[in-house]
């Protein structure tokens, strides 16, 4: 790797390793979101930092008391990084119908928010005409409500080129997918969980450029000189522990491929342009998406998956499970059942947005890469 790109890569670590202290230099009022749905181009229309939040490592202080008990640990994460404050910084935020757990989490947040800005979009589940026509109704009413409360225009203009420049930065995180499914570009699994994580953290146009950059600068390295070489995908909803993909790379295990909320199934997929316009394109774009395990089209996520490993030459899938995410749970059996029909052997593994264990994660994961590592 030449020294411009490893510089690159240092800062894309350091900024995932602290981004609260990359956000303090963001000179937009930041509005937040917690899952992809949420369509980052209507809030940057507004000339605002949209904000994906990911589950901290701080204990958790009042979160676990204010809601069902049943709610996953993410959640009660988001609910605690709420009410303690320490999304104090934000604006405000914005929630769509994801599941049940964060439907608690909003509702809780609506009582007890104050005067921050709160918006929830009564999300479809499934992408046919009609719903693609009542998405665009609602996206419109999240722009007039922003635009009234904030005091501040949504222009068409301002929203073709928010779409302009979320495009950009899918395609730039597709070509780099491409690359490491290649293998044209070798990357650890921690540095890979990294990068692809703060497309939806950093600004979109510095973010972009920096990939962009660290891709035409990138040297190729001999497979036999790196270290992790047992090609896996991870899938999931939000797994978001640094911990977890360095536990990976310890064992040799190479994520080339993700099936994550916040990673492939946020950036496959561009913005269209419509003849019934933009609302209407943005939700096509995200009701087509390939989908999370809370909306519909299971098979679409499979078929993605099975093709990403197939074209990567992923010897296992990693399939990770938030303790209490029904919808995880029950799509796995189905997910597993494909990919074994397909010959690909996966491993679920269960746990929180923090790795409570890691000799336990070590454990497995070292079992799963002797399984799948006699198989290269
Ligand atoms: S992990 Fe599952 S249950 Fe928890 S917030 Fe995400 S989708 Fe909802």
């Amino acid at each position: 790797m030449i020294d411009n790109c490893s510089a690159i890569l240092d800062e894309f670590r350091t900024i995932r390793k602290t981004p609260e202290t990359y956000l303090k230099n963001i000179d937009k009022p930041i509005i937040g979101y917690f899952e992809t749905y949420v369509p980052e181009e209507i809030i940057a229309a507004a000339n605002m930092h949209p904000l994906r939040i990911s589950p901290d490592n701080a204990p958790i202080t009042i979160g676990n008391s204010k809601i069902e008990s049943f709610a996953c640990p993410v959640s009660i994460n988001f609910l605690d990084q709420l009410l303690s404050g320490k999304l104090s910084f934000l604006q405000g935020v914005i929630f769509s119908r994801y599941c049940d757990s964060m439907r608690g989490v909003a509702d809780i947040w609506q009582e007890n928010r104050g005067k921050s800005f709160y918006h929830f979009i009564p999300y479809p589940t499934i992408a046919t005409s009609e719903s693609i026509n009542f998405l665009s109704d609602e996206l419109e009413k999240l722009a007039e409500h922003i635009s009234d409360y904030f005091n501040t225009k949504i222009s068409e203009e301002a929203i073709t080129e928010a779409i302009r420049i979320s495009n950009k930065k899918r395609l730039a995180v597709l070509k780099f997918y491409d690359l490491v499914k290649k293998g044209e570009l070798l990357i650890s699994s921690s540095d890979f969980f990294a990068i692809v994580s703060l497309a939806t953290i950093m600004d979109s146009i510095e973010y972009t450029e920096k990939l962009e950059r660290f891709i035409d600068q990138y040297e190729p390295v001999s497979n036999q000189n790196f270290g992790s070489n047992i090609k896996v995908a991870v899938s999931g909803i939000m797994l978001e522990s640094m911990q977890f993909f360095e536990t990976m790379d310890k064992v040799g295990l190479r994520m080339t491929v993700d099936d994550l909320m916040f990673g492939s199934r946020a950036f496959k997929g561009l913005i269209s342009k419509e003849k019934a316009g933009l609302y209407q394109a943005i939700a096509k774009r995200y009701l087509n998406k390939v989908p999370c395990s809370v909306k519909g089209n299971l098979d679409l996520r499979i078929d993605e998956l099975v093709n990403d490993c197939r074209e990567s030459g992923t010897k296992g899938v990693i399939f990770y499970i938030v303790t209490f995410c029904d919808s995880e749970e029950a799509e796995y059996p189905i997910l597993k059942k494909r990919l074994l029909e397909k010959k690909i052997p996966v491993i679920a593994i269960e746990g929180g947005y923090r790795i409570s264990s890691t000799g336990q994660l070590l454990t497995r994961l070292e079992a799963f890469a002797e399984q799948i590592g006699e198989r290269l």
